[in-house]
């Protein structure tokens, strides 16, 4: 079987494109500009890339964006001050706090500091509940860009039985939980899960959300099922990639190493993905794009429910 890779590029595209014509309709109809801010502490250097595509692509769909860059040594309370400020002002609909944040800085404290109404990222305590209890919310950018992508590719979900590895909360539970409510059986694997190859090759479905190169081989993958790779890793490893990889793209992945140091990999061998599963996620251009997609989709649904 070889299968068929699952485009994050035109599906993204598609629904930027759903949120453009949307930007558009609410200022033409209702005089409303759909308003999102991010808060990046600090100089990692990931969050200033994934910064600074969230603040460009919610300004290319027509949105108001705004940023604050804070300095590395700011305190939790001065943190906590401009949060309240942003959830103040009725022209912000959106608030993201890129993570990580520094240890001074009590994590949960912020997150749970942001109004629900304005939680674009999904991780407020009220947003989880309501997503457990089937209520209407801001959800989780990345498992509800799957189910986009299952949705868009036309691949059945209910009925069809679902295998998550990875449970942790930002991926793996929010993703059980839209399963679920797409009436898929779920099941739900970790590192203490006895028997997790024998569960995964049951699965129709196969969400990968780990954080290890290449964890899941040909043993865990049933003979048409539909992958979803959520994994990034840097894979520098020669002999690593050699396993991962098959002839359609290793020399293009050797080339990578060689010249940058490392090849962005998935936690699924892309090789044995494409030999066995009907569907599959590359990495890149597979889930990562569709996390800023819908993140434009939440701030136009917060903006819509909060404004009424
Ligand atoms: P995380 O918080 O580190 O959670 C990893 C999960 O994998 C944990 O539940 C852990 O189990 C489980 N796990 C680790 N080793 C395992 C093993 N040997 N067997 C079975 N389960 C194991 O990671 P995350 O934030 O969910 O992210 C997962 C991956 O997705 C990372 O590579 C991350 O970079 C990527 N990611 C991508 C996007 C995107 O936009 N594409 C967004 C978010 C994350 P325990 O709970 O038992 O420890």
């Amino acid at each position: 079987m070889t299968a068929r890779i699952l485009s994050g590029k035109e599906i993204a595209e598609a629904i930027k494109q759903e949120v453009a014509e949307e930007v558009k309709d609410l200022a033409e109809k209702h005089g409303i500009r759909p308003g999102l801010v991010v808060v990046r502490v600090g100089e990692d250097a990931a969050s200033a890339v994934y910064v600074g595509s969230k603040v460009k692509t919610s300004a290319e769909l027509g949105m108001f964006s705004e940023q604050h860059h804070l300095p590395e040594s700011i305190s939790h309370e001065e943190l906590l001050k401009l949060v309240k400020e942003l959830n103040s002002r009725p022209e912000v609909d959106g608030i993201l706090v890129q993570l990580p944040l520094p240890k001074q800085i009590d994590e949960r404290e912020i997150l749970e500091a942001i109004d629900p109404e304005k939680d674009v990222d999904g991780f407020h305590p009220i947003n989880v509940g309501k997503l457990s209890q089937g209520q209407k919310s801001l959800e989780p950018c990345t498992p509800a860009g799957i189910i986009e992508i299952l949705k868009r590719s036309n691949i059945n979900i209910a009925g069809e039985h679902a295998v998550i590895i990875g449970r942790s909360n930002i991926v793996g539970k929010p993703m059980a939980q839209l399963l679920l409510r797409e009436n898929a059986t779920v099941t739900i694997c970790h590192s203490r899960t006895r028997n997790l190859a024998e569960i995964a090759a049951q699965a129709d479905i196969l969400v990968a959300a780990i954080g290890k190169a290449g964890f899941v081989r040909a043993g865990l993958i049933k003979e048409g099922a539909s992958v979803i790779d959520v994994g990034m890793n840097s894979v520098s490893d020669v002999e690593l990639a050699k396993e991962l990889f098959g002839a359609d793209e290793l020399e293009k992945r050797l080339n990578t190493i060689a010249k940058r140091g490392f090849t962005l990999v998935g936690d699924v061998s892309p090789k044995d993905a494409k030999e066995r599963a009907a569907n599959f996620t590359p990495v890149p251009g597979g889930v990562g794009l569709l996390t800023v997609a819908m993140l434009m989709k939440n701030t136009v649904e917060a903006a819509k429910m909060r404004r009424k």
